[in-house]
C-alpha cells in the first residue's frame, strides 16, 4: 500500500444547534492519529472552528457545499473564500442529497471542484449509485461517467473521493466491506485514466450507513482509506469509535 492519509469524516447535514455543538466538542476525544474532518452546516463553521480550537484536538474544518462562482449575486449561497475564511480546509462536493434536491450534475460538480481546487481547499467528491442503477448492472458504468465529469480539466491529484452508494446511505444497509473494497479498486482503475499514477496516492472513502460495529471490515481493505460518516457522527462517543478503528 502506498502512503494515502487515512480520514474519518462526518458530515453533520443539515443537524444541529450551537449548543448541541459545543456538546459535542466537550465530549470528542479524537484518539487516534488519522486525519479528522468535520461538515457542520454553514452557519456553523465559525463557532466550530472555535470549538476545535478550544478543544485542542487535531480536527479540521469542511464545508458541506460550495458556490462554482467567486463572489456576487447568488442570494443564500457561499463561496470558497467565504469557507477558507472562517478555516475550511475541505469542502464535500457532489453529495447524493444535493444532487437528489438541488439537481446538482456533473458539470456543475466539476465547476465547483475547480473552484475548490483553485483556491487550496481540498474537495471531497462524492459519487455512487442508485439501487435502480445497482439492480441493473450499471454501477460501474455510473461511477465511471461521475468520476470523468467531476474531474474534467483537472489534472492535480488534490482531491478525496467518496464512494457513496445512494441506497446504502441514511438506510442502515451498508455496503459489505467486500463488495466497498471491489468498488474501490474499480474506482482507483479509473482514477488511474484520469490522473495517472496519482490515482495511487487519492484517498478514498466508503460512506453509507458506517458506524462503529462495521467501521474495522472497512479499515482493513487496501483501498478504503476511511470513512465519510453521517448519522454515525452526530454523537462524540460513535464517532470516537469509528476514529479508535480505523
Ligand atoms: C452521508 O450522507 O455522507 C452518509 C454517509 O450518511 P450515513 O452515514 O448516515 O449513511
Amino acid at each position: 500500500q502506498s502512503d494515502r492519509r487515512i480520514y474519518v469524516i462526518a458530515n453533520w447535514k443539515m443537524n444541529k444547534s450551537l449548543t448541541e455543538t459545543a456538546e459535542f466538542f466537550q465530549e470528542f476525544k479524537s484518539s487516534n492519529d488519522v486525519s479528522v474532518v468535520v461538515c457542520p452546516p454553514t452557519q456553523l463553521l465559525y463557532p466550530t472552528q472555535l470549538f476545535i480550537k478550544q478543544s485542542g484536538k487535531p480536527v479540521d474544518l469542511g464545508g458541506q457545499n460550495v458556490h462554482w462562482a467567486d463572489k456576487g449575486a447568488y442570494t443564500g449561497e457561499t463561496s470558497i473564500s467565504m469557507l477558507k475564511d472562517v478555516g475550511c480546509e475541505y469542502v464535500i462536493i457532489g453529495h447524493s442529497e444535493r444532487r437528489q434536491y438541488a439537481h446538482e450534475d456533473d458539470v456543475l460538480v466539476n465547476k465547483k471542484v475547480k473552484q475548490a481546487i483553485k483556491a487550496g481547499l481540498i474537495p471531497i467528491i462524492c459519487i455512487g449509485e442508485t439501487l435502480e442503477e445497482k439492480n441493473s448492472m450499471r454501477t460501474e458504468q455510473v461511477l465511471s461517467t461521475q468520476l470523468f465529469g467531476a474531474l474534467k480539466e483537472i489534472d492535480s491529484g488534490d482531491f478525496i473521493i467518496a464512494y457513496e452508494p445512494v441506497w446504502a446511505i441514511g438506510t442502515g444497509q451498508s455496503a459489505t466491506a467486500d463488495l466497498a473494497q471491489q468498488t474501490h479498486s474499480y474506482i482507483r482503475s479509473v482514477l488511474k485514466q484520469i490522473v495517472g499514477e496519482k490515482a495511487e496516492n487519492i484517498s478514498i472513502l466508503y460512506g453509507g450507513s458506517a458506524n462503529e460495529s462495521n467501521a474495522a471490515e472497512y479499515s482493513s481493505m487496501t483501498d478504503i482509506d476511511g470513512v465519510l460518516v453521517g448519522g454515525a457522527s452526530l454523537k462524540a462517543q460513535s464517532f470516537d469509535g469509528i476514529i479508535k478503528v480505523f
